[in-house]
């Protein structure tokens, strides 16, 4: 087997690295988008949710206007029926009687003309409020549009950005030998885009964890690959010096 070499190899995977990490930190980015659209969706829905409160309101008075109409076209049929009695009545105490009877029911005609003339107030003032609300929710919903189309927008900036750095690992890819390529590759999954790091006074820079100046010395005789005993990321010295 032809023998590699190493110094060169690591050199290669740094370059390899940088690209990799753009390409997962993108990616990841790109996994959150789709979520934070539904929130957005969700948080107008909710919004929407304050006009039909009061659509439902507005038919209420509608319904509550109607019957009191109704109970006011009774009670005047009841007031005529009265009135074309009292030609009919041959004594006098019936005839006051049935004059407090029509008084009573002009009484409640009354009433209910009032309680209409309320409830108008009301369907007008909920009206109002059904316009306004309705012009609110509009806004809304252009500013939801315009946010959606906003991650929309960075979810394809992203998928080309992707597209742009998968070429650009292709290339730098190339010369690196395929046992130790296979390794990268797969410590880079285990590790969420980060296969190398870096050894900083005297610890491992992806875990954190002690580095033996053992560790140091082969890492820097470019015999075999140095792995972290900890987190298994491929070890590297940023200054030999
Ligand atoms: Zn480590």
């Amino acid at each position: 087997m032809e023998k590699v070499n190493l110094k060169e190899q690591i050199l290669k995977l740094k370059e390899l690295q940088v690209v990799d990490k753009g390409i997962y930190a993108l990616l990841a980015e790109k996994e959150k988008l789709p979520e934070e659209i539904k929130a957005k969706e969700l948080e107008f829905e909710e919004k929407k949710k304050s006009l039909s409160v009061i659509e439902e309101k507005h038919k209420d008075l509608l319904k509550q206007k109607k019957d009191k109409e109704l109970q006011l076209g009774t009670k005047e049929e009841e007031i005529k029926k009265l009135q074309g009695q009292l030609y009919s009545i041959k004594t006098n105490k019936e005839y006051s009687a049935m004059l407090q009877q029509i008084g009573g029911a002009k009484a409640d005609k009354s009433a209910l003309e009032d309680q209409i003339l309320v409830i108008m107030e009301d369907v007008d003032h909920v009206g109002e409020e059904q316009a306004k609300e309705k012009e609110r929710l509009a806004k809304e919903e252009s500013v939801f549009k315009a946010e959606k189309k906003k991650i929309e927008d960075r979810i394809k900036e992203i998928e080309q950005k992707v597209a742009q750095l998968e070429a650009q690992r292709k290339n730098s890819s190339q010369g690196i030998d395929a046992k130790i390529l296979a390794q990268y590759e797969r410590i880079l999954k285990n590790r969420q885009g980060m296969a190398l790091a870096p050894v900083a006074s005297l610890s491992c820079q992806g875990c954190f964890m002690n580095v033996t100046h053992q560790v140091i010395n082969e890492i820097k005789m470019y015999d075999h690959i140095v792995t972290c005993e900890m987190c298994q990321r491929i070890l590297y010295l940023e200054d030999e010096s």
